[in-house]
């Protein structure tokens, strides 16, 4: 076969892969369920610098097969493996730091619908680019199950293999986001232009997650939005960025969200019990004041939390475990 002809044969194979995922693409949209800002304006945020540091570390989460778990994450997501130890993988896109922890647990039980916890983490690339060349990638696999444009962001979702939500996204550029004029910002589901993002990466090819991958926000499922609201922002520092009777966003350094939350799945809803595979815990970074601050304000407020070195572990009122690291100094 010629040079040319195998070129004209990968493209009619990138073209068929193509077409697929605007059928699954289009047809599971309705997953993604459609969330509309209402600002209330409570908190005027300053503009995000896109280069500001992650606000969100490491997802650990609890598994009932680290083997099918581990491969999916490396095979399907593009993680490497930082350290394996048999029941406990840490996994790295820069080699350096792990974004996700998988912790094998004996007796676990599917999450049950209707608790708090995970609704997705989100994986943050660095450019519009890498999406695209994930989405070409994520087309071998059939996992997509939805894709948006959020106005300041791209996203993809999908689940892994023990139904944990995942978003694959990259932010368009802060300067192009849109204010409401209330300190919040506009945004919402739209269809996502997935031929835009196969031009921009038809002739690369996926060698798993780039350096520069981050863990870009959180997305919970909370019981009381009320109280969620007082936890994050008057005891953590957050500020809100969306707001309605059923989801609540918020974030540091004037970003889109660092951590959005919900009550889709009802008001009231309770904790999973301790063996449900799912979210275990995540990782808040937070500067030296910063820090000291949600210290004094936990005892304030008569929060229970652990202290350990650098690390303060504390419950949000959804009963999810978050683990708050002093880490920039
Ligand atoms: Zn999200």
């Amino acid at each position: 076969m010629s040079l040319k002809n195998s070129k004209n044969q990968n493209s009619k194979k990138k073209t068929a892969k193509i077409n697929l995922i605007i059928i699954v693409a289009v047809a599971l949209i309705a997953i993604v369920i459609a969330f509309a800002f209402a600002n209330n304006g409570e908190v005027a945020t300053k503009d995000y610098e896109i280069n500001s540091p992650a606000r969100v570390g490491a997802v650990t989460l609890t598994v009932g097969d680290i083997k099918t778990m581990s491969d999916f994450y490396q095979k399907t997501i593009g993680f490497n493996v930082l350290k394996d130890e048999g029941e406990r993988v840490s996994l790295t896109a820069d080699g350096k730091n792990p974004l996700l922890i998988l912790e094998e647990k004996k007796d676990t039980l599917d999450k049950p619908f209707g608790t708090t916890g995970l609704y997705h983490f989100a994986l943050l690339l660095p450019d519009e680019r890498t999406l695209g060349q994930f989405l070409i990638h994520l087309s071998d696999s059939l996992y997509l199950q939805g894709a948006a444009d959020h106005q300041y962001s791209k996203a993809l979702y999908l689940a892994d293999p023990e139904g944990n939500g995942i978003e694959i996204y990259a932010d368009i550029p802060s300067n192009e986001w849109i204010r409401d004029g209330k300190g919040g910002y506009v945004g919402g589901t739209y269809q996502l232009n997935v031929a835009e993002l196969y031009n921009l990466a038809k002739d690369d090819e996926w060698t798993g997650l780039p350096e520069g991958t981050k863990m870009g926000h959180m997305h919970l499922q909370v019981a009381d939005i009320e109280k969620s609201e007082t936890f994050y922002t008057e005891v953590l520092g957050f500020d809100i960025v969306a707001k309605s009777d059923s989801h609540l966003f918020v974030s540091l350094d004037g970003y889109h969200h660092h951590i959005g939350m919900n009550t889709w799945l009802g008001k009231g809803i309770p904790s999973p019990p301790d063996n449900a595979k799912g979210l275990k815990h995540f990782n808040v970074l937070l500067t030296q004041p910063e820090w000291t601050t949600v210290k004094e304000n936990l005892t304030k407020e008569n929060i229970s939390f652990n202290e350990n070195g650098n690390e303060i572990e504390v419950n949000d009122p959804a009963g999810i475990k978050l683990h708050l690291i002093n880490k920039y100094e």
